[in-house]
């Protein structure tokens, strides 16, 4: 235990929550240790990612674990793969229950550049993603009945949130394992008249399953969304890098 403690001291890993698991130090580690996909340890390699960064070394193992976090780590200090490799290791490959996890972005560049990173990362898993950005052509195609061919959906919440509101919805949620809410820090922030909150209780009933677990990620440490969670979450685990409103 001392030997965890220093370790996360080292990379200045700040964990509050019962039952934290032991951060990891390589992707060898990460691969022995949770019988990573061979696919996806391949990718990873392939990207050049060399060593996971502080985030990724506590948030991977907590997000493999099963459970909802309140993550937060500066910007460009790789979130959107701590939050990736975890969700494409348990969603393993392709299958036609629809859409298994949800990664809702601010805008539709970071959503842009979120699909990318997944596109890279899902490569050879057989794992489908869909980028949500023509919404006409989605609701099209949703009549036809032909909206289970993806596992993982890339959005913004206005997008989404639009899909869902129509009577009858064209997007079913209820099969998603994993609700991901990157920069919510952000949505929070910019929500004076409370729009995001409205949108993400949307959002948060749509996805309906009990295996249903919620991951927020977040640059800076923002009071608003760790009320949010306590309120809405079941046994969280917290973590952050560095100070905790640097
Ligand atoms: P954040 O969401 O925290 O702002 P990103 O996930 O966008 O950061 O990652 C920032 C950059 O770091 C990206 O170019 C990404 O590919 C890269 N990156 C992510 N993880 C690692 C790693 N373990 N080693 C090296 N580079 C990484
Ligand atoms: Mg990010």
């Amino acid at each position: 235990q001392e030997k965890i403690n220093h370790f996360r001291n080292l990379h200045n890993i700040h964990v509050t929550g019962e039952d934290i698991p032991e951060p990891v130090e390589t992707f060898e580690e990460l691969a022995t240790r949770f019988q990573l996909n061979a696919r996806l340890v391949e990718n990873i390699t392939k990207i050049g990612y060399q060593q996971p960064t502080p985030i990724q070394m506590q948030a991977i193992p907590l997000v493999l674990q099963g459970r909802n976090i309140l993550a937060s780590a500066p910007t460009g200090s790789g979130k959107t793969a701590a939050f990736l490799i975890p969700i494409i290791q348990s969603l393993k490959c392709f299958n036609n229950f629809g859409y298994r996890a949800v990664v809702v972005s601010p805008t539709r560049e970071l959503a842009k550049q979120t699909f990318f990173e997944t596109d890279r990362l899902t490569l050879g898993t057989g794992l489908r993603t869909h980028l949500l950005e023509d919404v006409p052509k989605f609701v099209k195609r949703a009549k036809k009945n032909r909206s289970s061919r993806f596992d993982i959906l890339v959005t913004t919440p206005n997008r989404l949130v639009f899909l869902l509101s129509k009577k009858p919805a064209v997007v079913s949620l209820e099969s998603v394992e994993w609700l991901v809410i990157d920069e919510s820090d952000k949505l929070f922030e910019a929500d004076k008249e409370g729009g995001f909150r409205d949108q993400l209780a949307v959002i948060y009933k749509a996805c309906s399953s009990p295996k249903v677990r919620r991951l927020l990620f977040s640059a800076t440490f923002a009071i608003e969304v760790e009320e949010w969670c306590k309120q809405h979450l079941d046994n969280l685990a917290e973590v952050s890098i560095g100070a905790r409103n640097a």
